[in-house]
């Protein structure tokens, strides 16, 4: 099983080319850059990447301001005032750069 080494999805080979369908990614274009980088990750971050997509929450439709994916998890943080609506912390599935929202 690969994984790929910039958004962590699976990666299912195509005429012996493994290509990502999250974002693209494809290690028969970037193989020259990325074969030493890519090692490297799939032996150990992606394991807790993955693991850590998995508690941070849902997946919702909100496009990153950083990458432009759009897709990111999201939690919410209740303020002290209870007058106030909670801020949503979005966290993006590719870069994970991470943003809040006011409703
Ligand atoms: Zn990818
Ligand atoms: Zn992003």
């Amino acid at each position: 099983m690969e994984f790929c080494p910039k958004c962590g999805a699976m990666m299912l080979p195509n005429d012996g080319i493994l290509k990502c369908k999250t974002c693209g990614y494809s290690n028969e274009l970037e193989k020259n850059d990325m074969y030493e980088v890519s090692k490297e990750i799939n032996a150990e971050d992606n394991v807790k990447i993955l693991g850590k997509d998995i508690d941070v929450g849902p997946i919702t439709n909100e496009t990153c301001p950083e990458c432009g994916n759009d897709k990111a998890t999201y939690k919410l943080l209740q303020t002290r005032s209870a007058d106030e609506a909670p801020t949503r912390i979005f966290t993006c599935t590719k870069c994970k750069h991470t943003w809040r929202a006011y409703d």
